[in-house]
């Protein structure tokens, strides 16, 4: 069975494979009606239902899951949060790392968690919705090659390592979405 995903990110496509494994994970790009709407919304969830409901548009017939997912920083007023993609000006991966680190420098609690939001939308318009969080901390330089984002500066707690030093199965064991998306695969009657 398919699961059509809102998201073209590839560490998220591959994160939904490994947790969805008896799915076919699509991307929704794949999907020609597919226009990646305004994430206007304030909260987490309210921007994975605006994914969730764009793709469901997009792909009627199928099961959508979409997910919204940032990190927030307590001692940073809660920033990046819902802004984690877009955090730094130029919005790639490594600016927004830099400016991370610079808004933290001199700051003594570098305590940080991830949260994802996560929807699943059926074609006769059931809709699962769950949430995931890990906590750890900022380091203070980057360590690691895998996963994405923030992860080479993200220690989870009880960890030595960075997200970007642990396997994939490792991360998603432990990881915000890996925990959202687990969380859906149990909602009994979900016929999935
Ligand atoms: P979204 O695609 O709008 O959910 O934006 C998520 C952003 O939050 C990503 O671009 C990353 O910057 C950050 N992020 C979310 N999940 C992770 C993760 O698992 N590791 C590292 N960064 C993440």
């Amino acid at each position: 069975m398919k699961i059509v995903f809102a998201s073209t990110n590839r560490g998220k496509l591959r994160e939904a494979a490994e947790i969805f494994k008896d799915f076919e994970i699509v991307p929704i790009n794949t999907f020609s009606a597919w226009k990646s709407p305004d994430e206007n919304g304030s909260t987490f969830l309210q921007n994975a239902v605006i994914k969730a409901e764009a793709a469901a548009k997009s792909a009627p017939d199928s099961i959508v899951l979409a997910d919204d997912s940032g990190l927030v920083i307590p001692a940073l007023d809660g920033a990046p949060g819902i802004f984690s993609a877009r955090f730094s000006k130029e919005g790639t991966d490594a600016a927004n790392r830099e400016k991370l680190l610079a808004e933290l420098s001199g700051k003594s609690d570098r305590s940080a968690y991830f949260v994802c939001a996560a929807v699943l939308i059926f074609p006769d318009k059931t809709v699962f919705a769950a949430e995931g969080r890990c906590y750890g901390r900022i380091i203070e330089s980057c360590r690691g090659d895998n996963g994405f984002g923030y992860d080479p500066l993200f220690v989870p707690e009880g960890y030595g390592r960075t997200l970007a030093e642990l396997s994939e199965d490792e991360k998603n064991s432990i990881s915000h979405r890996g925990r959202a998306f687990r969380k859906l695969l149990t909602f009994k009657g979900s016929s999935i």
